[in-house]
């Protein structure tokens, strides 16, 4: 850990290593891994990020969108990178940055096959992506056949692979759809391996499906959330580490008489003598109004401190009574304890949440081995 004289974001660079290594044994040697770095990188930095990935050995990066595949680009990523949610818009964009896009309904197949020809592309890499229950994006099942005519006779495009998306990976009771998502996906993938020479590879399960359904992980996997140190599940998430640990420092300490109160519209209510500090962080930074009025604690020198009345847009107030501590002393928001689940919890959220959340107004610094220095 740093020492730290403001809101920060610290990535550490070893505990995604770490995370990359435990997922990888959960996999054949031969599965390729596709590491999700949208929505900069879940919160931390997508470049960095991407980078030390890179250096790691990773075979894809996936992103949402062509402007966040386009900064890693920028950056020098050189890695293949599938953009899951292309917009026609950008299809320009995407083709000179040489990023391949997601295919998920007619409409986008025409078009990028238009775009494709007008830019004079042969066999340029796409993905079709089927839906095969969360019916969110993607081609149905009965749809191999128009997608194959739809390419007779043309080569500005070559699917490189099919692939598909679990709704419930993480939830085993949900087992039997799932299951029923994986077989769809086989049925699918046999009917366009008939089709298509070479056949295209296959991808199905995120983080959750690799600790759950290992055994349907095809020719490579896409996991976001792991890398970031959560598993969806309290004994995963002992095997990981957190990436992201969100600190600051104690701006100002102040002594509260009883019945005084602290904050706007005076939501907290002194119930004795207390002392409460002062953090330079608040919902404009991603720490939204829902973590106030005591439902969540933070970590000062080891000790539970309750966030306390109203999140402010740049400030929260916490309550520091009993514990040894100065203005100017480190508090920890996130990262081991608590962690970004425990944390997201407390006001009935997810990690994946909390951490795309913390806005670019808090600076990010790096902790590990990066491969760029
Ligand atoms: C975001 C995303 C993932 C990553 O999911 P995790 O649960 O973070 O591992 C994988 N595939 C698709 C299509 C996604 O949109």
């Amino acid at each position: 850990m740093l020492k730290t004289n403001e809101t920060v974001l610290e990535i550490d660079l070893d505990a995604l290593e770490h995370n990359y290594t435990y997922l990888k044994s959960k996999l054949r040697p031969t599965t390729k891994f596709l590491a999700v770095v949208k929505a900069f990188a879940y919160g931390s930095d997508a470049t960095k990020i991407a980078r030390k990935l890179e250096g790691l050995g990773v075979d894809y990066f996936a992103v949402a969108y062509v402007k966040e595949g386009a900064v890693l680009r920028d950056g020098g990523i050189k890695t293949p990178i599938l953009v899951l949610h292309p917009q026609p818009s950008n299809f320009d964009a995407l083709i000179q940055k040489g990023l391949e896009p997601s295919l998920y309904s007619p409409k986008i197949l025409r078009e990028f096959l238009e775009m494709a020809k007008k830019n004079k592309q042969k066999d340029y890499p796409v993905h079709i992506k089927f839906n095969t229950g969360l019916n969110r994006l993607g081609f149905w099942e009965n749809d191999v056949d128009y997608i194959i005519e739809q390419l007779v006779g043309r080569n500005e495009i070559k699917i490189v692979s099919i692939f598909s998306h679990l709704a419930a990976s993480e939830d085993l009771k949900e087992a039997t759809f799932t299951n029923g998502q994986i077989n769809t996906f086989q049925k699918i993938a046999a009917q366009v391996d008939k089709k298509l020479d070479p056949a295209p590879f296959r991808h199905l399960l995120n983080t959750s499906g690799i600790i759950n359904y290992s055994e349907s992980q095809f020719d490579m996997v896409r996991s976001g959330i792991g890398l970031y140190g959560y598993g969806n599940e309290k004994n995963i998430d002992a095997r990981l580490r957190p990436v992201a640990r969100l600190k600051t420092i104690i701006s100002q300490i102040h002594k509260i008489e009883p019945n005084e109160t602290v904050g706007y519209n005076r939501a907290y209510v002194s119930d004795g003598y207390r002392v409460t500090a002062t953090l330079p962080l608040g919902h404009a930074d991603g720490i939204g109004r829902q973590y106030g009025n005591g439902n969540t604690y933070v970590m000062v020198h080891g000790k539970k401190a309750p966030i306390i009345g109203n999140v402010c847009m740049d400030m929260i107030m916490i309550d520091i009574t009993g514990i040894d501590c100065r203005e100017g002393d480190e508090v920890v928001i996130f990262g081991e304890d608590p962690t970004a689940e425990e944390f997201a919890s407390t006001a009935n959220t997810i990690s994946y949440e909390l951490l795309t959340g913390i806005s670019q107004r808090v600076k990010r610094v790096f902790v590990g081995d990066c491969f760029d220095n």
